[in-house]
């Protein structure tokens, strides 16, 4: 059998949990051009540019001298849109598309050997503006970076932080691709409900397997977690 490029789409990852409603302050308009490496903005519509625009002005702020005045996320920021990869950015503004899903990140990949990936970054605007932004204990060993003192733009930036992060280790380390590889072939299965006989799982069956999976999931948050973390400090003391 002729061999097809292999596409495979791995999803992750969990940010922050939905709590009360909240309004906030209104974006500024700006605009950015789509460039044909690093980030895309072709998915996005024109009220969601300036949503964009908007997380980008906290991205690349610098100081009277020109430094980047959040370097965590600046630098991940550049790694990520070097890298040669397309990342196609999607921003989520209906409020019916989105749960408790703060972002995630997608790879699929463009070759057969693997080396070329076209990444969807997505984030969910809705589920960010009504995250609860205070402390929050970790949910069966998943870590919550808070929000609070964050304003509207800076909690889409810490969650696009983390995301940055996932993207950026995936690209840089063969092992972490294929730690997220492992993950989503069982995350698809367990949604499946089917396993690796073809036969359905009983509901026993899929516990099991989601908690023989969930320890991976916990070790592919941490660096991702470990980024959220120093940038919130970082978004914190530019205040
Ligand atoms: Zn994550």
């Amino acid at each position: 059998m002729a061999p097809e490029s292999t596409l495979w789409t791995m999803v992750l990852m969990l940010s922050s949990l939905v709590l009360p409603p909240q309004s906030g302050p209104q974006d500024g308009p700006r605009f950015v051009a789509s460039s044909p490496g690093g980030f895309r903005t072709d998915r996005l519509s024109l009220r969601q540019i300036r949503i964009w625009n908007s997380i980008r002005r906290v991205v690349v702020a610098a100081d009277a001298r020109g430094r980047p005045v959040h370097p965590i996320l600046y630098g991940l920021w550049c790694t990520v849109g070097q890298s040669g990869h397309p990342v196609f950015v999607e921003l989520i503004t209906d409020q019916k598309k989105c749960s408790n899903l703060a972002g995630e990140c997608a790879f699929e990949t463009l070759d057969p050997a693997g080396r070329m990936y076209r990444i969807r970054l997505r984030l969910f605007i809705p589920t960010i503006d009504r995250a609860y932004a205070g402390e929050q204990p970790p949910q069966e060993g998943l870590v919550f970076i808070p929000f609070s003192g964050l304003s509207r733009e800076e909690r889409y930036a810490k969650v696009l932080g983390h995301e940055l992060a996932h993207i950026d280790q995936a690209v840089r380390d063969p092992d972490y691709l294929r730690l997220l590889q492992e993950i989503c072939t069982e995350q698809i299965a367990i949604a499946a409900g089917v396993g690796t006989d073809g036969k359905p799982l009983s509901a026993g069956a899929l516990r099991a397997r989601w908690n023989l999976i969930w320890p991976l999931v916990l070790k592919s948050d941490r660096p991702a977690i470990a980024a959220e973390a120093q940038i919130y400090r970082e978004l914190l003391t530019r205040k």
